[in-house]
């Protein structure tokens, strides 16, 4: 049960607005007749469907244990994510199999549920990005082996997460393939600006904000050879579908009471997310589908602003950004939309259900210190999911026996900047945040450096002593 799979897939580009096919073994990222995005399908799927349910849950429950390291991360689910790489082509970095903690007692009586974090902070360069990075590289692999192409050029635009991957992955890969991001200046976190510098990437910046960056590597990719790493990129979506794959797994891929809350920003995520659990249905792993929900900060919230209109006349419009501690998710324009919209088209008509809710920023920010508070390790758009589950609840779009799994989809220490500010009480105003006083936590001094100079080290200890046991009131034993 732990060789290398032998089934292979026969994978092509399907565009999203036109509907136009292409050859998979090309890199597409917009549709040449429509320019829309894509999602990669595979002409092979039937094959998959003359395996039972049964027979797939026990392959991929075999896998859980296995020493081969490119079915270790997301590529367990080899046959649903790219079945055309051979073991060679396969990056495996630790990513996927993230860990999905229940919330403590506190946590839930606070939300009024049983509800759960995937830590995909957990992943290697500390957010979800990894899983699609290792099916896109894994695919540049694949592509420089078997055309034999001497150099390849990668380049993404990002809110900081892809960035931090896609220079990870290009660190490692070495050979041909060069990478190049593009950052807006001063908008992503000092964490995340130190990741691709520190693999040793090139790194861009340029005036605006990410949609503004996008547009420029949009124009590279249109007119260069160039290996674009957005979301866009069909592959990236592939490898982010894992998260689907584990969350089932992990629950005996039984999902029916199972509310899965996605922080939206370029919808990429939830795209692959929607995407992955139809594919576990369509091939009767699962026997029904969970409940998804996306969350938006109202100060970006295009995805939230479509699904709140009366279904037969619901209409697309990007907005115009304002600041948001959900940083990674400040997107007026998410590329991914089309995907989004008719993906939930199929997730209904198979008996799904899909809601989108708004928030607001107080809430994310406040929702990320509680559940951090509650030991978990939530950035702000983890924060983000909470503060939705709240939201879901009070419109009671989730109802008492069923279970949330709230994406925390990077590590805090990334957004820890938001943290420090708010307990600082610097936050500037646009942000629309005001720090509660029960939520801030600061360093307590005990002497100070002129005290500690007079003092003999014997002495030095004493007092100090003494002064954190009159602090926490300490009795002696
Ligand atoms: C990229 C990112 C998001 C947004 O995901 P999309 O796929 O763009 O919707 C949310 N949180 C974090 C930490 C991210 O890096
Ligand atoms: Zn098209």
């Amino acid at each position: 049960m732990n060789n290398f799979p032998n089934y292979r897939g026969d994978l092509f580009y399907k565009c999203q607005e036109c509907g136009a096919e292409f050859e998979g073994d090309e890199l597409y990222y917009t549709c040449p007749r429509c320019k829309g995005v894509f999602l990669l399908e595979n002409k092979e799927f039937s094959k998959l469907k003359e395996v039972s349910g049964q027979k797939w849950r026990e392959i991929f429950d075999a896998r859980l244990g296995t020493k081969l390291n490119v079915l270790r991360g997301i590529f367990r689910y080899y046959e649903l994510i790219a079945p055309i790489f051979e073991p060679e082509d396969i990056v495996y970095l630790g990513e996927g199999n993230t860990p999905i903690i229940e919330a403590n007692h506190n946590l839930k009586k606070l939300v009024g549920l049983k509800f759960f974090y995937k830590n995909d902070g957990q992943n290697p360069s500390a957010s979800f990005k990894d899983r699609g990075m290792a099916c896109a590289f894994s695919f540049l692999n694949y592509l420089v082996r078997k055309f034999e192409w001497s150099e390849i050029l990668t380049i993404c635009a990002s809110t900081g997460d892809t960035s931090a991957a896609a220079a990870m992955y290009a660190a490692y890969v070495n050979k041909a393939i060069k990478s190049v991001v593009l950052l807006p200046q001063g908008k992503v976190t000092p964490q995340q600006l130190a990741q691709p510098l520190g693999s040793g990437a090139l790194v861009i910046e340029l005036p605006g904000v990410f949609d503004d960056c996008m547009k420029v590597v949009e124009f590279l990719a249109d007119n260069y050879r160039v290996a674009l790493l957005n979301s866009k990129n069909a592959w990236r979506i592939l490898g982010q579908e894992s998260y689907a794959y584990e969350i089932a797994q992990w629950f005996d891929w039984d999902v029916a009471n199972k509310v899965i809350f996605v922080p939206i920003g370029n919808a990429g995520n939830i795209t692959a997310i929607i995407n992955g659990f139809l594919k576990l249905y369509q091939l009767q792993i699962i026997d029904s589908l969970p409940k998804i929900i996306g969350v938006q900060s109202r100060h970006a919230d295009p995805v939230f602003r479509f699904y709140s209109q009366p279904k037969a006349s619901r209409t697309y419009s990007p907005v115009q950004v304002e600041p948001s501690v959900a940083q990674a998710a400040m997107i007026g324009n998410p590329v991914s939309f089309p995907r989004v919209k008719n993906l939930v088209e199929r997730y209904e008509k198979s008996g799904g259900t899909f809601h989108v809710v708004q928030v607001e920023e107080q809430e994310i920010l406040d929702c990320m210190l509680i559940a951090n508070r509650g030991g978990h390790i939530a950035c702000t758009q983890g924060g983000e999911c909470l503060a939705g589950l709240l939201r879901a609840k009070e419109k009671q779009l989730i109802v008492k026996d069923e279970e949330a799994i709230l994406d925390a989809t990077a590590h805090m220490l990334k957004f820890i900047g938001f943290q420090q500010m708010y307990f600082e009480e610097n936050i500037p105003p646009s942000y629309e945040i005001v720090p509660k006083p029960e939520l801030i936590n600061k360093p307590v001094q005990v002497l100070d450096q002129t005290t500690k100079d007079r003092l003999d080290f014997a002495e030095f200890v004493q007092r100090a002593g003494n002064e954190i046991v009159s602090l926490l009131g300490i009795s002696k034993r």
